[in-house]
């Protein structure tokens, strides 16, 4: 097939993978470059690079077969990504190196969001013995109520990984020293009644006009740092929002109508700063008194953002090809409501047998569909279920949130997943 109907991505992960089937069913072949051939994305595109992602001649050849290239990843290179956009090589690259330099460094990040005109938790950089002694001698503004707080490493954290919880001026230089004294951000603990997500995705067409679908704001349960369940009310015709789609219908947790106006606002405006293109998820916390402030941003497909991919009628999946193809993005409308249940290798564990690991009863998962709810099961292929690893999810789709909320709860204890609810 020609240059032209093949498309490229950085990464071999699950986000990969879910690009690779989008692209692959609107007709693309995708060349993976990744380390591992085995990864989830590798195993079904139509060709892997196996290479490191600072190998020039890798990204080279990369080039050579693809007309566009895209990541799922945000600890990829952004020098990979800035050689890649080099105009010999006329290839269309999404998202922009510039953007994911910024998304790959906390520090950088929040001095984004400053710029943009959104709050973030209050933090100070730790990034020297000097500045360590400042913040435990009360200077940097940090005051007595600035702690319990969590100290993050700058670069390269994920799922929770990289951060400590500090909770007290005490305990900063033992925490500093377990994170190896990496540069890092020292972040207020705030107190959260709510974790919210944005999903968008923007392109910028060859006159220069700018164009942004979002999806409806995503509220997530964390547990332990990772993701454990998203859940989006869908959006009534006629409605803004659901709010009025029937007396008992619950609420989506931790966002009232003028609350998801403003995040998505917040969001549209840290992406248009940017100048990005591509697939953007804009992480929240919701604050007790209504308020909010932004967390974290990844230049790519977001877990949260899995919801779009039975629940909307444009998946996040499918908008990232566009983008990438430079195809047209559409407004993205939320037909159903809809309930993510994150599949951890914990599941394949039985917390009677802990040695033994088998694959989880899928076919009783599935039987939870009805004519009224939808039970969507999407495993990534992973050989090696280990705990806290994604190795899948379930998205439960129904007419309302109630109906898919009660599903969720239903199939996570089947499986014997332990989580907090979405509270109202
Ligand atoms: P990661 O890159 O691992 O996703 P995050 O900064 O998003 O890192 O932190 C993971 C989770 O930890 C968040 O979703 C939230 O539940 C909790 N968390 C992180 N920072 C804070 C904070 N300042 N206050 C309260 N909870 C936090
Ligand atoms: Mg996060």
């Amino acid at each position: 097939m020609s240059r032209a109907k093949t498309l490229g991505i950085l990464g071999g992960g699950q986000l990969g993978r879910m690009f690779v089937q989008a692209a692959q069913a609107m007709g693309f072949r995708v060349v993976v470059l990744c380390p591992d051939p085995g990864e989830p994305a590798a195993q079904i595109s139509d060709e892997v690079i196996v290479a490191d992602y600072s190998d020039t001649a890798a990204l080279a050849q990369l080039a050579e077969q693809c007309c566009a290239v895209t990541t799922e990843f945000e600890n990829v290179p952004a020098d990979a990504l800035a050689f890649l956009a080099e105009p010999n090589l006329n290839l269309r690259v999404a998202p922009k190196a510039a953007a994911v330099r910024i998304a790959q460094d906390r520090i950088l990040e929040k001095a984004h969001f400053k710029a943009s005109g959104v709050l973030v938790a209050p933090y100070c950089v730790i990034d020297s013995e000097a500045a360590l002694h400042g913040a435990l001698h009360g200077l940097n503004q940090l005051k007595a109520d600035f702690y319990p707080a969590i100290l993050k490493t700058t670069r390269m954290g994920y799922d929770g990984k990289g951060q400590v919880t500090v909770l007290c001026a005490n305990d900063l230089a033992v925490a500093w020293q377990g994170l190896s004294c990496a540069v890092c951000v020292l972040e207020k603990r705030m107190p959260l009644v709510a974790e919210c997500s944005v999903l968008l995705a923007r392109q910028t067409d060859s006159r220069g006009t700018a164009f942004t679908t979002t999806w409806p704001v995503q509220t997530n349960v964390h547990v332990k740092g990772i993701l454990a369940s998203t859940e989006v009310a869908a959006v009534n015709a006629g409605d803004s929002h659901s709010e009025s789609f029937a007396q008992s219908e619950p609420a989506q947790a931790g966002v009232d109508r003028v609350l998801q106006a403003s995040m998505l606002l917040a969001a549209q405006n840290i992406a248009t700063q940017l100048d990005y293109q591509g697939v953007l998820c804009i992480e929240f916390f919701v604050l007790a008194d209504g308020s909010w402030v932004v967390n974290e941003m990844a230049p790519r497909p977001h877990n949260s953002g899995h919801v779009t991919m039975n629940a909307s009628s444009i998946s996040q999946f499918e908008a990232q090809v566009r983008v990438a193809a430079g195809l047209p993005l559409v407004p993205a409308r939320q037909h159903s409501s809809v309930v993510m249940v994150n599949l951890l290798g914990d599941v394949w564990f039985d917390s009677a047998k802990p040695a033994l690991v088998r694959e989880p009863n899928w076919a009783a998962v599935l039987a939870f569909a009805s004519k009224d709810v939808g039970v969507h099961l999407h495993l990534y292929g992973k050989a090696e279920p280990r705990p806290a690893r994604k190795m899948g999810h379930i998205n439960v789709t129904a007419q309302t949130l109630a109906q898919a909320r009660l599903t969720a709860l239903q199939i996570q204890q089947a499986l014997g997943i332990v989580s907090k609810p979405h509270h109202a």
